[in-house]
């Protein structure tokens, strides 16, 4: 019999020399295989930033692999899809067996499928190891709960990998959660003095990727004037390093605050580096539980980290693999308005959404709260489509990756599956936003005007939604309160909300 001839092919998101998919590499006979496919960069349209940072990491993955003595296929800038350069390749170089890591898309992993089975070739797709939770291991979880809720499964990994846990399985400092520590907004007077994160100039490599992405997709959106990401694992560990001795001792308590041109806040800035993988997650948290003990840090700040890389990082990739492919599909509330033109230029009047946008424009990044409770907020209150939604964030974020963009977009902010993994829509109204930031007061609306010229355009919406939904509010412990609210404000206000609210609705491109 034959020995097959196997090519292993790396993805733009699994730049891990460890990784699974180089396991048991045979050097005399296995080659690798990396794609830069242009079509890839535009079936959304996506943000310079995040096409040159996949592009840089790529380059220089590759010549990592090159001087390990790796047999390596590059494919730069192909005008074919990945699955179509992989395939030519592989009908050259009558390949007889693929391996890989399992894509993070579900379209891809589709596609490498299928392609395997037409050209009757072996097919290894590898369980990517970058995480805690195998798919096995959720879907187990999962079957076994009535409700799917991420505190759950938190405690059940917090558990099984032993992490800021006592020997007996207990949580450490008496409790599984410190999230109401962890809510505060910035003093009044601003952020303060905030450790920048480390930077990374571009080299000659990334400058080449700059020039060519400025070139070739020049009409995309944002900008690479900032552009100073890791491109490189040296780089990723580095900027690891920074985080955890500067900028982890202020995370927690600061992790939901926004403030006009602090566009990092406390936050790591590790999620493009996690999800290209050059950083894996268990360095990353022991990395964090060493600078608990090293710097004297508080344990919220400590267990607040945690919780997004154990918890959340791992709850919506195994949410995701579990609902997919319905999990694009889902529009509980059948919202069907186009997204605003200015999500894509920062052009409003909003200041809120003007500073969210507008340094997700300049460097590919928001945080969570400006995600979720700004951006996200906004376009499930404006009754956007969902999948216009999604496709925006999987966009515009240099982070962005379906597994972990879907979940959080259509599940999280949208509350586009009717909460099958939160126990109410993620709404807030201009008071929220005024309360957790400054924008409002250099706002030309006001967050606390109900209706009219000067009303807050999410406030109005944030009522009317509850107006127009106050029956499904009422229905659940969860909500209700936020319906009792509603009783305060008169009929006729109640009425005026609405007639305004669908004035706004008409008019959202011009806000
Ligand atoms: C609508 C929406 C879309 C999002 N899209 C993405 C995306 O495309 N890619 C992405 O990595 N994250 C996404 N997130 C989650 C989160 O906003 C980002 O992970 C975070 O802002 C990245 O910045 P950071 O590295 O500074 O994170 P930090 O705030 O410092 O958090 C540390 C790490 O925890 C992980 N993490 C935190 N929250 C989440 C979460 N909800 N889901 C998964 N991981 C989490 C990330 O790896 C992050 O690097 C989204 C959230 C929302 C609400
Ligand atoms: S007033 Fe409303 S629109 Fe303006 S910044 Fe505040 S929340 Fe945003």
């Amino acid at each position: 019999m034959n020995t097959p001839k196997r090519l292993v092919l790396i993805l733009g998101d699994q730049l891990d020399l460890k990784g699974a998919a180089l396991r048991g590499f045979d050097f005399k006979t296995d080659e690798v295989i990396m794609v830069e496919s242009i079509p890839e960069a535009q079936y959304v349209w996506s943000h310079k930033a995040k096409i040159a940072l996949f592009l840089s990491a790529m380059r220089h993955f590759s010549h990592s692999l090159q001087e390990l003595k790796y047999s390596l296929t590059y494919i730069q800038n192909s005008p074919l899809s990945i699955v179509g350069a992989l395939k030519e390749k592989i009908v050259e170089k009558q390949i007889t067996y693929l391996i890989c890591v399992q894509p993070g898309e579900w379209r891809l992993k589709l596609e490498i499928e299928e392609m395997a089975r037409e050209l009757s070739i072996g097919l290894e797709m590898r369980e990517d190891d970058h995480f805690y939770c195998s798919h096995q291991e959720f879907s187990q979880w999962a079957a076994a709960k009535k409700e799917l809720r991420l505190e759950y499964f938190y405690r059940l990994m917090r558990k099984n990998h032993h992490i800021l846990v006592d020997s007996e399985g207990n949580p450490e400092g008496g409790q599984w959660n410190f999230d109401q520590d962890n809510r505060k907004p910035y003093p009044k007077k601003g952020p303060g003095i905030i450790e920048a994160p480390v930077l990374f100039e571009p080299d000659l490599v990334t400058q080449e990727v700059l020039d060519f992405v400025n070139t070739t997709y020049s009409n995309h959106p944002g900008s690479l004037d900032h552009f100073r990401w890791p491109v490189t694992r040296q780089q990723a560990l580095e900027a690891l390093d920074y985080f955890v001795e500067y900028r982890l001792r202020n995370f927690g308590i600061f992790q939901d605050a926004m403030w006009t041109d602090t566009p990092f806040g406390w936050h790591s800035i590790l999620s493009s580096s996690l999800n290209l993988k050059l950083l894996n997650p268990r360095e990353v948290i022991h990395a964090v539980l060493d600078a608990w003990k090293k710097y004297s840090l508080d344990l919220s700040t400590v267990e607040g980290f945690v919780r997004q890389i154990l918890g959340w990082r791992e709850f919506v990739r195994g949410m995701y693999f579990l609902d997919m492919p319905k999990m694009a599909q889902d529009n509980y509330y059948d919202h069907q308005r186009q997204l605003p033109q200015w999500y894509w230029t920062g052009q409003t009047h909003m200041a809120c959404m003007k500073d969210a946008i507008g340094q997700t424009l300049e460097y590919g990044y928001a945080h969570h709260i400006q995600r979720l409770m700004v951006t996200g907020n906004f376009a499930l209150l404006a009754e956007i489509l969902p999948s216009a939604v999604c496709d925006w964030y999987l966009a515009i974020y240099v982070d962005a990756i379906e597994w972990v963009e879907l979940p959080n977009t259509a599940g999280m902010a949208l509350f586009a599956n009717g909460g099958r993994f939160t126990s109410k829509p993620y709404i807030a109204s201009g008071a929220y936003i005024n309360r957790m930031s400054n924008y409002c007061g250099s706002c030309k609306y006001k967050p606390e005007i109900r209706f009219g010229e000067a009303a807050c355009p999410v406030t109005t919406l944030y009522w009317n939604f509850l107006i127009q939904h106050r029956s499904q509010f009422e229905s659940s412990p969860r909500t209700k309160l936020m319906t009792a609210n509603l009783k305060r404000i008169s009929d006729a206000d109640q009425k005026l909300i609405v007639e305004y609210a669908d004035h706004l609705l008409n008019k959202l491109n011009h806000l």
